[in-house]
């Protein structure tokens, strides 16, 4: 499988490189970074992007047999959800996270950029088996445990359980179309 992760100008420089490091600990398959996209504008009154304006630009990303991540430095938000940490459509081969609530450390300063990049890497995880169509996982040491705090993701590792690693590999190289 092929993955290519689309970085947000609101992104650190360094950062995607530093994420796909470690993806790659995790995952047997290629990572690739695109070059940067410059992030669209919050719809008016907002501070979060919605998902529907991400996927639009990101679409035109989409090359036959892959899948696509876009990492913004944006808050995020969904039809039916104040806040995401990430978002995927798997019809589209298309995912999105916001590092945006991944950043906060302690006494209001931003968190170490390790443990930026590890929280990164377990949300793309966790996007990328939806993609794959892994459904949400009731194991605690599991990335496809849905997180709905930071301490949730903190807590979670940057891994598969056995059960869904099976399935991800089971799944066909290229995502089905439709
Ligand atoms: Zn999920
Ligand atoms: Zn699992």
């Amino acid at each position: 499988m092929r993955m290519t992760i689309v970085p947000f100008a609101s992104v650190a420089d360094g950062l995607p490189q530093a994420i796909v490091r470690r993806l790659r600990n995790v995952l047997p398959w290629m990572f690739v970074v695109a070059p940067i996209h410059e992030d669209p504008t919050p719809p008016e009154g907002g501070d979060a992007l919605q998902v529907r304006q991400m996927f639009r630009l990101l679409d035109r990303e989409y090359q036959h047999n892959e899948l696509i991540i876009g990492v913004t430095g944006f808050d995020l938000a969904a039809p039916g959800f104040d806040y995401v940490f990430g978002y995927a459509a798997p019809e589209q081969h298309t995912a999105i996270i916001s590092l945006h609530r991944l950043m906060h450390g302690t006494n209001g300063r931003a968190a170490e950029q390790q443990v930026q990049v590890e929280r990164a890497t377990k949300e793309i995880l966790h996007e990328a088996g939806h993609l794959m169509l892994l459904p949400h996982c009731g194991q605690e040491g599991c990335v496809m445990r849905y997180s709905q705090t930071l301490q949730d993701t903190d807590i979670k590792p940057c891994s598969y359980c056995a059960r869904c690693l099976k399935e991800l590999s089971r799944m066909p190289e290229r995502p089905t179309d439709g």
